[in-house]
This record gives C-alpha cells, structure tokens and sequence, in this order.
C-alpha cells in the first residue's frame, strides 16, 4: 500500500527554492527564531543550533534556556540573545516577551516531569511555526495527547529512537513509511525521518535526501538540523520547503566539511561552519 513516488531531493528541486537575499535588506527582513532547550548539561545543544540558526541566514535568535546556561551562551556566541527560565538546571515554565517569527523547540530538554508540564502549558497558547525535536518529541511520544496541540505543518525530526517511541516498532521500512504517513495526515505534520537519506513525510508526500554522509553520526549534528530548519522559516519559507531545504543543506555542509576533517574527525561544529559554502555551492 505504499503507493506514493517518492521524490529525491537534490541541487535541481532546491535551487528554485532558495530565497535571494536583496541589497537593501536589512535584518528585520529575515525574521526573528527562537530556539528552546537544554537542562544542566546539555545546553550545549543549544549552541549548536542557535548557531546554525543565524548561519542558515536569520536576522534574529534567541536562545531561551534554564538559567545554567546564561553565561556560557552569551560568552560563546555574541550574535546570540539569551532568555532564562527561573529553575537553575531545567525549564519549567516557557514564557518570553518577544514575538518570534518561528519556534525550535526540544534540544536538550529532559524529560523530567517539570519541563513535561511546561512544554503542554506552552503548546495551548503557542500560535507559532514549531520545530520539535529530541527531548520534545520524547515528551510528546510520552502523552500523546499533545499532538493535536501542534499547530499545522509542525515538523518533527527524529532519529530512529525518537521515532520508534513516537509511532512504535516497524516491520520494515515500507511499514515504518506506513505508519509515519498516518501520523502526518492525522495531525497534518512534517516528519523528517533522520538516518542515512533522510526521508521528509508530509501527508501521502515522501521526499528522499541525496546529501550527508556517515561522518554525521555524531553527537550534537541533529541539533545543528533542527537550527537550520528554524532558521528558514523565520526567514519567510514555508514549513515545507524549509525542511526540504534544511536538510540538504545540512547534508552538503557535511559532505564539504568531510574533505577537511573525514569520517571519524567531523564534528557538528564543523557542519555549521560549512553552511556558508552549501549555500554559495548551490550556484
Ligand atoms: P541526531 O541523532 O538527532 O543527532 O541526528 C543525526 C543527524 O545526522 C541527522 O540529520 C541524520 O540524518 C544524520 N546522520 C546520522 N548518521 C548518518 C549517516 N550514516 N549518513 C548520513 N547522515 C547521517
Ligand atoms: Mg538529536
């Protein structure tokens, strides 16, 4: 019953869905993104993908955090405005005065029963553009009564753990399509099935990536993802293509780094500092 063809996705489907960049532009022109996550220990994740979030061409990030992570963030990236909950070591209750053009949440997070309850509180009032990944997809796999809290085209992205919590074991892979294509149409999600070709499900459409390699299993290189995805729509692309093209830039800065630092060296960083040049590769 997997009827559905699926698309690759590389260079030719991207490049007319790259967004130029004008010469009066000015950086409210490119939205502001907000990025929640990390818990004592892991706000690491957050720098990666507040970083790659500006470098995916963001005018603004934000970086909202447990009050840990102030000074480390704001002494490792200057570009980078910092927001702190109360708790020293966790979230526990998501509130901000600004108004973000898009929301990546999950990164770091915990799924301590505090930052569960914060994350429900904050999806009943959220309006915005939401990435959720890691931790958030955990908590959400865990009450999945906050699916239908997601606002439409929410994306999902999800290593192969995260998605087995979300929709259980599969078969095989036609199965696991299945099953990801029915929890898209029910709650009209993105879902970006991470791996070696990543696969990005929306509804009965199914896109495979053509970019990465395996010098991505690594920790922190999801993060870095989830940056890039948040960062596009801020900047005005629509939940689809953003993903679409999240992913295959993400994929190529990969592939560039990897000629420099190989399979075992690549670290997530080094994909972030390559996003520039999967940017100016795509002309
Ligand atoms: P995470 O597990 O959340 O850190 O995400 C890992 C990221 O690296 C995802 O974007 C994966 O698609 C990518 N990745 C992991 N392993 C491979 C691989 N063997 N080949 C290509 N991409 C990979
Ligand atoms: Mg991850």
């Amino acid at each position: 019953n997997t009827e559905t063809e699926a698309e690759l996705i590389s260079k030719f489907e991207i490049l007319p869905l790259y967004k130029p960049r004008e010469k009066f532009a000015h950086k409210g022109n490119f939205g502001h993104a907000l990025i929640i996550g990390g818990s004592h220990g892991k706000i690491g994740a957050v720098n990666l993908a507040s970083r790659s979030c500006l470098s995916s061409g963001a005018g603004l990030v934000t970086a909202f955090v447990p009050e840990c992570g102030y000074h480390s963030l704001q002494a490792s990236i200057p570009e980078v405005m910092v927001l702190t909950d109360k708790e020293e070591r966790y979230i526990s209750d998501i509130k901000f005065n600004i108004e973000p053009n898009a929301i990546g949440i999950g990164i770091g997070l915990d799924t301590r029963e505090e930052t569960m309850k914060a994350l429900e509180s904050f999806l009943e009032i959220n309006k915005n553009n939401l990435v959720v990944d890691a931790d958030g997809i955990n908590i959400i796999a865990r009450k999945k009564s906050l699916l239908k809290l997601l606002p439409p085209q929410t994306i999902l992205t999800p290593h192969p753990k995260e998605l087995e919590r979300l929709i259980g074991k599969w078969s095989d892979d036609f199965d696991k399509l299945d099953k990801v294509k029915s929890l898209s149409s029910m709650y009209n999600l993105i879902i970006v099935v991470k791996g070696a070709n990543t696969v990005i499900v929306y509804k009965e459409k199914i896109y495979i990536n053509t970019t990465g390699n395996p010098g991505m299993a690594t920790a922190g290189t999801g993060d870095v993802l989830t940056g890039i995805i948040t960062g596009l729509i801020a900047q005005g692309y629509e939940p689809l293509p953003a993903t679409l093209f999240a992913v295959y830039i993400h994929g190529r800065s990969a592939d560039i780094a990897v000629e420099d630092y190989g399979y075992q060296s690549l670290i997530a960083s080094h994909i972030i500092e390559t996003i520039g040049e999967a940017y100016i590769d795509l002309f």
